[in-house]
């Protein structure tokens, strides 16, 4: 699943092709969205910024329009030269944005919203996100005051995917920060300490910001250059049963929450 560096980067990437451009066209291939009258209502609009917000992405188009989008597990945003060869086939399209320079592509949903700027602010879910991890004004007694305020018998691995907590972390993130901080996952949210917890985010916020440099490349280990391939140089994400990069131990993992999401540890350096 694509977590808040991969959307940011999205963002900046859209923002460049589509920001104070001409649009030539608008179409909405998904059959779920072909009554919407998206091309119509979008009609001679500018887009005027583009931002994420955790794992939201926003195209803010001018008179109070924004689309809002979610890639959840299996959406992703592509942009592309006029010409140029799509990554994933046209008939996956949900949205497609052309300027004369560029084609964005939204491709597999899942989720795809026009709403007002107003609707922005007062939806109930996205009103309710939590203090996005990548932002320049990223606050840490929110994060807290969310955390605290949560249910405290939960696991910190699990606490940490509410994007009503912190906004932006997902799978590799969560389980990355707790090894970075020496946190184990499976404690409860009431035996990590407010130094603890900080330190997760502390650690995990500088790197996501190298990824979002680099294209939505997670790397948390680097033994020297960064890898060609796109696969994460992780700590512990993706290598159970591997020697612990550390201390040898085995890399264990289990799924937690409600959701049964995949949370990778090192049992010795996670005590
Ligand atoms: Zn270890």
């Amino acid at each position: 699943m694509p977590e808040g560096d991969t959307i940011h980067y999205a963002a900046r990437r859209v923002g460049a092709a589509l920001v104070g451009k001409e649009i030539v066209s608008i179409e909405t291939p998904q059959p779920r969205h072909s009554g919407d009258r998206w091309p119509e209502r979008l009609d001679g609009r500018v887009v005027r910024g583009v931002d994420a917000h955790g794992k939201h992405l926003f195209l803010r188009f001018e008179g109070d329009l924004t689309l809002h989008s979610h890639l959840r597990m299996t959406g992703k945003w592509g942009v592309y030269r006029r010409g140029q060869r799509w990554r994933r086939p046209p008939r996956r399209a949900w949205l497609v944005i052309r300027t004369t320079e560029h084609e964005v592509v939204e491709f597999d949903g899942p989720v795809l919203e026009l709403m007002t700027e107003g609707r922005t602010r007062f939806d109930v879910h996205l009103a309710g996100l939590g203090t996005d991890i990548l932002s320049a004004d990223f606050d840490e007694r929110a994060y807290l005051r969310r955390l605290r305020e949560d249910d405290y018998t939960r696991g910190m691995g699990d606490a940490l995917l509410d994007q009503r907590n912190v906004a932006g972390l997902g799978n590799v993130w969560k389980s990355e920060g707790c090894f970075m901080a020496g946190v184990n996952p499976w404690r409860a949210v009431a035996d990590v300490s407010d130094e603890e917890a900080l330190d997760i985010v502390r650690r995990c916020r500088p790197l996501m910001q190298l990824s979002v440099e680099r294209g939505g490349r997670i790397t948390t280990w680097e033994p020297g250059q960064p890898a060609p391939g796109r696969a994460p140089r992780t700590w512990v994400y993706g290598r159970a049963g591997s020697p612990c990069r550390r201390c040898g131990t085995k890399i264990r993992t289990r799924g937690q929450g409600d959701d049964n999401r995949s949370t990778f540890w090192c049992p010795s350096c996670q005590g």
